[in-house]
């Protein structure tokens, strides 16, 4: 035999092997599991379902302008927690913080153990004017026809605050006397994004004046979602938020001189503009799969059911750059990926016949974690490569760091919303929006974003739109893991 044939048999027996790897990870690979499905608290709870109704009834909207909110309903809806949940107001301290944040607090028994918090906010978005008429049930009725509760605010997030309210004052009703201490911390203008009288952010610096450090803290984000693909997956996936995106809008000017339309000069403001918003859309970052989004991928693989789908899904340690690329390619995906730019507005002259003085657009960005505002902006110069074109902050908001999925906290976390049961995929991923916890990296290194309301896709998008709605079945098991949450995690 020839050392050319020798050569090229042993290169198809290693071609061979690595086949035959893919092929035999793709087969067997599988998340441990204990056999059993997740247990579901099947019985209504027709008093939450009662609260989760009056919660919505108060139409605590939150606006751009602090002055047109209507605080009043703000001051309604706590005389209804006040009413509605009187172990909590009697047992622990409460203080009101940016006029209308409520927090409460309960000492544990062990003062060295830093206290957890369990957060939610009070406001909702407004309605859309024009769309009321659209709403099966009127959007502030809080209508419980037996299969969902209706209204805004029912997913986001009045179903979750009542439901930590519900758990810790059926706690504190049989005696709940904890180690670590428990906040439940109730924000008040969280809708408005990155906003520079964030609630949260005043109750964050209060807890960092006062020299306390939280455990954990629990904010709203992930969800419990049936994914039912005929031959391709049958599971409940369950994403427990360990990561969310920044925020940055950018303005981008361009000044010129103006005049008269007929005697243009070859580029106008809005030109200039032009060009450099071209640049921009030509060079989006590239797609780079985080290590968190790796290990969900790989989780969720797993239970890809269909054969020739299973040898990517499970053998992600070849495939994550492909993967990368081509969630890179679909704008639905390419979020998860990497950052993003979109240009929302645009304005210049404000007429036909008038040269523009000043052309303006506004970028707005969403950053990966490790992406920081000041990188995204020297890309932006860099790219644009035009000293003509004005940058300036309008706003921003740092992404948190990305809290790990190895702690105690996820991992009970995990378990309870069912980890390692058949019918269930526990796994980490990133929020796409901005939630009021990320203010609180300055006090905590465990932030999870959970959601524990099982809930169809087709359901989850009527957030912040027409005909928001909850499920009634799903409220008990959310209560229910709220409670084994705050007690369990408060015990050691
Ligand atoms: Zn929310």
């Amino acid at each position: 035999m020839s050392v050319g044939a020798i050569t090229a048999a042993v290169i198809c027996g290693i071609l061979l092997l690595f086949i035959l790897i893919l092929v035999l990870r793709a087969l067997f690979c599988k998340n441990k599991n204990s056999g059993s499905e997740f247990e579901k608290t099947e019985h209504r709870s027709p008093e939450a379902e009662e609260r989760i109704s009056a919660a919505i009834s108060f139409p605590t909207i939150s606006q751009v302008r602090e002055e047109d909110v209507d605080w009043a309903q703000f001051e309604k809806f706590e005389q209804f927690l006040q009413d509605a949940y009187p172990n909590i107001h009697s047992k622990m301290v409460k203080k009101v913080i940016s006029g209308h944040a409520l927090t409460f607090f309960l000492p544990g028994s062990d003062p060295s153990l830093e206290p957890i918090a369990m957060l939610a906010h009070q406001d909702v978005v407004p309605v859309t004017p024009g769309t009321e008429k659209d709403w099966t049930h009127p959007p502030f009725s809080g209508e419980n026809d037996g299969e969902f509760i209706w209204g805004r605010g029912a997913l986001d997030m009045k179903n979750h605050l009542i439901a930590v309210m519900e758990a810790a004052e059926s706690l504190l009703a049989v005696g709940f006397a904890p180690k670590r201490g428990l906040y439940i911390l109730l924000g008040c203008n969280e809708e408005i994004v990155a906003s520079e009288h964030s609630s949260a952010k005043a109750i964050a610096q209060y807890l960092q004046d006062a020299g306390v450090r939280l455990k954990c803290v629990v904010d709203e984000g992930g969800g419990v979602i049936p994914l039912k693909v005929k031959k391709i997956i049958d599971k409940t996936l369950v994403g427990i938020g360990v990561a969310e995106k920044g925020y940055l809008d950018v303005e981008l000017s361009v000044e010129a001189k103006g005049g008269h339309s007929s005697a243009p000069p070859a580029h106008t403001a809005l030109g200039v503009l032009s060009k450099a918003i071209c640049r921009i859309e030509k060079h989006p970052y590239k797609a780079k799969m985080p290590s968190f989004i790796y290990d969900m991928l790989n989780i969720v693989g797993k239970d890809v059911k269909s054969f020739p789908l299973r040898l990517i899904t499970c053998n992600m340690w070849l495939f994550r750059p492909l993967i990368s690329y081509v969630m890179g390619k679909i704008p639905a995906a390419a979020s998860v990926v990497r950052t993003c730019t979109a240009v929302t507005m645009c304005s210049a002259s404000t007429a036909p016949n008038v040269l523009p003085q000043r052309a303006r657009a506004v970028l707005n960005m969403r950053l990966m974690p490790g992406v920081s505002v000041q990188d995204a902006m020297m890309r932006l110069k860099k790219i644009i490569r035009d000293d003509r074109v004005n940058l300036k902050v309008l706003k921003a908001n740092e992404a948190p760091p990305v809290s790990s999925a190895e702690t105690d906290t996820y991992k009970l976390a995990a378990k309870l919303l069912g980890e390692g049961c058949s019918d269930r995929t526990v796994a980490p991923y990133i929020v796409m929006g901005a939630t009021d916890s990320r203010y609180y990296s300055r006090v905590c290194d465990e932030i999870y974003r959970i959601s524990p309301f099982e809930t169809e896709v087709s359901l989850l998008l009527t957030t912040h739109g027409t005909n928001e709605r909850l499920p009634v079945k799903s409220i008990s098991t959310a209560i229910k893991f709220f409670r084994d949450f705050i007690q369990m995690r408060t015990a050691y």
